[in-house]
């Protein structure tokens, strides 16, 4: 209340996300709140028009803001006529006592979480998200940017794309396909735009960038590398990173698009998760007594279970049917389960260029992409690690080839698994391998995610698509 008048604050935005990870915002202007809606809650939300929440003869929910995530919004999220300052909330039911707790809070579910650490002799993790993604000028789906080169009744058989989807002038043709990686100016037409976000997200959230640069895909393909964080810090972080991006790209009459694939034939957008292990001061991931990766047992550990659960672990890290058009060999993402240092045709990476091991040691998990609600993801994956801890699984040696090219009876050797090529496959997934994330997710949460994402897959595998037209309409 005193940063609220110190800071002149006028309105107040209260920030939580649904179960999907979309950022929900509800405001009020600074002389409507008080003091008792920091321990009491705002009684403000009907929690049944909010897809995952409630129903609607049960719909009332406590949103409880989080005070140390008290920030002043930048500029551009307002006409200048007001300071807003932004609030983080959990969700509660009935009271704001811990026993009433949300259950399908993401936030909440991230800190249940991170409670799970100290029965692993560890005091806590941190995180370090690369988000990828794109800003085109627009996005017009119709007519189909997938336009094959002969229909199914014509003179040949191709599913070979005409063009790059967007280059009706869709998007500036300034790099080609495959050709953005680290182009400098003209080239690259949005270097000030990434570096303004980077900018804003230090000015006013706090949030430390690592680097920000184009990234493989045709123009439009950004990369913005967040300083590492604590689990729920992070997530907070992820939140309000995608929602700058999204804003001060409407701004400028740009579209900013987290969606993974949106071109044929060209890279798409991740979302890779660093992660380390600690206790205390001391980095549980490194071990200079590992000569070929510097990575400790209980690392590896870490790594055996993300690696055994990664097929489940899709479904909340690769959330959208779109995903999966990311998950294909020849674009730098993962296909199969296994783990490697330099190796990016693998799911996990072990950097090991990085200076100063001890305190850098840490594991890159190369498969999310940044449809993902990181609350959950970073959830998911923490459980998957601490299971690999508790049952010693070892996730093997490191691979070395590129598995791209890697025939199916060496992979079969190496016991290298693949990753569902569906989210139908990721659901199955998860439907018989939940196990390891019931201590934390209630069964009440993933039936209900399961429930809406299988909805979703099956209206995508029901839905002709332009492509389908212009291959099918003549035969
Ligand atoms: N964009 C690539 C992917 O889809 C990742 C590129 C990188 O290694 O940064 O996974
Ligand atoms: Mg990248
Ligand atoms: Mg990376």
């Amino acid at each position: 209340m005193e940063r609220i008048r110190k800071e002149e604050v006028t309105f107040l935005d209260f920030w939580f996300v649904d179960i999907f990870g979309e950022l929900r915002r509800m405001g009020m202007p600074s002389y409507a709140v008080s003091e008792e809606n920091f321990h009491d809650g705002l009684e403000k939300l009907d929690a049944s028009s909010i897809a995952g929440f409630k129903s609607v003869n049960n719909s009332d929910m406590i949103l409880k803001p989080d005070p140390t995530t008290f920030r002043i919004l930048p500029p551009e999220y307002d006409n200048g006529r007001r300071r807003n300052a932004r609030l983080i909330c959990d969700l509660y039911e009935g009271s704001t006592s811990e026993g009433s707790r949300y259950n399908r809070d993401s936030r909440g579910i991230t800190k249940k979480a991170s409670e799970k650490l100290s029965a692993a002799g560890l005091t806590h993790t941190n995180w370090g998200p690369e988000i990828e993604f794109f800003v085109f000028d627009a996005i017009n789906v119709y007519p189909s940017p997938y336009a094959a080169t002969h229909s199914y009744g014509g003179s040949g058989y191709s599913i070979e794309s005409k063009e790059s989807p967007w280059a009706k002038g869709n998007i500036s043709t300034a790099i080609d396909i495959k050709e953005g990686y680290y182009p400098s100016q003209p080239k690259d037409t949005l270097e000030t735009f990434r570096k303004d976000i980077c900018d804003d997200l230090y000015e006013y959230f706090g949030i430390r960038i690592e680097a920000e640069h184009h990234e493989v895909a045709t123009s439009g393909q950004c990369e913005i590398n967040l300083a590492y964080d604590e689990m729920t810090a992070m997530a907070d972080n992820v939140i309000a990173v995608k929602n700058v991006v999204k804003v001060k790209a409407k701004r400028r009459g740009k579209v900013a698009t987290f969606m993974p694939k949106p071109i044929y034939g060209d890279n798409a957008s991740a979302m890779h998760v660093h992660q380390s292990l600690w206790k205390g001061d001391e980095n549980a991931m490194f071990d200079s007594a590992d000569s070929v990766a510097e990575m400790s047992q209980i690392g590896r550990y870490y790594i055996g279970g993300i690696l055994d659960h990664s097929q489940a672990l899709c479904a909340i890290s690769n959330p959208t049917t779109n995903s999966y058009k990311r998950l294909v060999p020849g674009f730098e993402a993962p296909i199969n389960v296994c783990w490697g240092m330099g190796n990016r045709s693998a799911a996990i990476r072990v950097p090991m260029y990085c200076r100063n091991q001890q305190r850098s040691k840490r594991m890159e998990y190369r498969v999310p992409d940044p449809t993902a609600n990181i609350y959950l993801l970073e959830a998911a994956l923490l459980l998957a690690g601490l299971d690999g801890i508790r049952k010693k699984t070892d996730p093997g040696s490191p691979v070395v080839e590129n598995v791209y090219r890697m025939t199916n009876e060496k992979k079969r050797e190496y016991n290298i698994g693949s990753l569902p090529s569906t989210l139908k496959g990721a659901l199955d997934a998860l439907a018989s391998d939940s196990g390891f994330l019931e201590d934390v997710f209630t069964k009440d949460f993933l039936d209900k995610y399961s429930e809406l994402k299988r909805k979703e897959y099956s209206a995508f595998a029901q839905t002709p698509t332009a492509w389908e037209v212009s291959m099918y309409a003549d035969a």
